[in-house]
């Protein structure tokens, strides 16, 4: 099975931590580039990003996880997680966040979304405090949207979303990132060991 890495500094890792279990990853919380090393892809969670960025410039991981992402391996971001891969922060995609992005009054809301790719009944997606993808460059790809504002984006190997399908039992984004894992394993990053 794939092993995936959760960043594990602050935020709602555990909740991503047991998804992944439950559709039979292996997890391994990520606190120092060591935590990288054999990892077929990453999770980067929810939670406040001014304090993730603090944390990762602790432990020097800004260029272990650009190294990562750029080796091909699979990076999913929600929400801070999101904001973690723009253009300011790690600049791992090419996207720019606005954060608090849907007012400051609106802490938290519920949506049905239709996301491209994922089959089924809507998403109902958790938005607390989310951002929304405000720049984007010409490889990514909206998947969803609300009132116009992109909310789930691709490009590549990267998957990044505004909302908390861990919050709410909705697997089938962490799914989609589990066959991102598969379809980069197929293409020859298979795990030495
Ligand atoms: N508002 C948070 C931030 O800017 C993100 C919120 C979240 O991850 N739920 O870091």
């Amino acid at each position: 099975s794939a092993l995936v890495g959760v960043l594990a500094l602050q935020g709602d890792f555990a909740a991503h931590a047991a998804m992944l279990r439950g559709l039979g990853a292996e997890v391994r919380e990520v606190r120092v580039p060591a935590d990288l090393d054999d990892l077929d892809g990453l999770v980067i969670p929810g939670g406040e990003s001014t304090t993730m960025t603090l944390g990762i410039e602790r432990e020097g991981l800004g260029d272990p996880l650009r190294a990562f992402a750029a080796s091909g391996a699979p990076v999913f971001g929600t929400c801070a997680g999101l904001i973690m891969l723009d253009r300011d922060h790690l600049g791992i995609m090419d996207v720019l966040a606005t954060r608090n992005a849907f007012g400051r009054q609106v802490h938290s809301f519920e949506e049905d979304l239709e996301i491209a790719g994922v089959d089924g009944p809507p998403v109902r997606a958790i938005f607390i405090r989310a951002p929304w993808v405000a720049e984007r460059g010409e490889q990514v790809e909206v998947l969803a949207a609300v009132d116009g504002h992109p909310v789930a984006v691709q490009q590549g190997s990267l998957l990044a979303i505004s909302f908390h399908p861990e919050l709410s039992g909705e697997t089938r984004l962490h799914e989609r990132f589990l066959a991102l894992i598969r379809s980069a394993g197929d293409r020859g990053r298979a795990r030495s060991a």
